[in-house]
């Protein structure tokens, strides 16, 4: 049985979706977990969930594209809880807020995605390394996507985000092997969401399907991933039995992606 028991953790997006999934199952696990996302009803909801089951958690609303966000969302965990031990970068926006051909892509966009999707994992990282390294033990866990493996149509600013949340996560791997600090990323495929919802509708649209042919033919398993076939994964990369597994990008996809 993994254990976390007293493991402080903060789940970025954890209102809703993968990351609220992810963080109830930390808390299962015995950590005492931070929640955030901008949308104060989730999060209310999703701590009132890990209350009820006998855990600890704190929800704090926080919009990660503004500017101070990253210093003072450390700061209320640190207040709350403490220093970090286990930080997953869940938080996202998906390719089909706006999806276009390259030519046409919005620019506005591709630095909202950019900066939400990679760089705010690279500022929070950054932030919680310190405490980390002190205490040598850590987890960081990036929610890449298998499109950090492989494009997708029309979404050029998700496609290269993922693809440099991998390259942070194996950059940051290597810097702190030695320290106790691990860093992965799990790759899902296509999960039953708000975000992925969007892009069903656009494909259907897009290619005169209905939403229910494109979800049954999403993966060779057959149709879409449930929030709750991520977390455990997320679960065992906190865990201390996961201390040699570090620089490591996890596809969770329904057989999507065979290597
Ligand atoms: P989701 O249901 O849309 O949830 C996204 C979460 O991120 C929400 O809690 C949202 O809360 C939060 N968020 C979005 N913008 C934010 C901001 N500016 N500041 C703070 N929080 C913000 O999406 P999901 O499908 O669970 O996706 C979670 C992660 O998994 C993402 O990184 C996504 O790229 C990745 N992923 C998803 C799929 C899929 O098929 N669903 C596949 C591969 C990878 P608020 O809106 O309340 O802020």
């Amino acid at each position: 049985m993994t254990n976390l028991k007293n493991r402080v953790a903060l789940v970025t997006g954890s209102g809703r979706g993968i990351g609220r999934a992810i963080v109830i199952a930390l808390a299962k696990a015995g950590a005492r977990v931070a929640l955030t996302a901008r949308t104060a009803g989730e999060l209310e909801e999703a701590v009132g969930v890990i209350r009820a089951a006998g855990g600890t958690a704190v929800g704090i609303v926080a919009d990660l594209m503004a500017k101070d966000a990253v210093p003072a969302l450390m700061r209320d965990v640190n207040d709350q809880l403490g220093p970090i031990e286990i930080l997953v970068n869940n938080a996202g926006i998906g390719s089909s807020s706006d999806p276009k051909p390259v030519a046409n892509f919005n620019d506005e966009f591709w630095e909202t995605t950019l900066y939400l999707n990679l760089t705010v994992p690279y500022k929070l990282s950054k932030a919680v390394l310190p405490t980390m390294l002190a205490k040598k033990w850590g987890r960081i866990i990036n929610v890449a996507s298998i499109n950090g493996k492989i494009p997708s149509l029309h979404g050029v600013a998700y496609t290269a985000s993922k693809h440099g949340l991998l390259g942070l996560t194996r950059t940051l791997a290597l810097e702190v092997a030695k320290e106790g600090v691990t860093v992965n990323a799990i790759c899902p495929g296509p999960v039953h969401t708000a975000m992925n919802d969007k892009r069903i509708e656009y494909d259907a649209q897009r290619r005169g399907m209905s939403f229910a042919e494109i979800e049954q033919a999403m993966t060779p398993i057959g149709g879409r991933l449930e929030p709750d076939d991520i977390a455990p994964m997320a679960v065992f990369l906190a865990a201390d039995e996961a201390r040699m597994i570090t620089g490591q990008a996890y596809n969770i996809c329904g057989g999507v992606l065979l290597y």
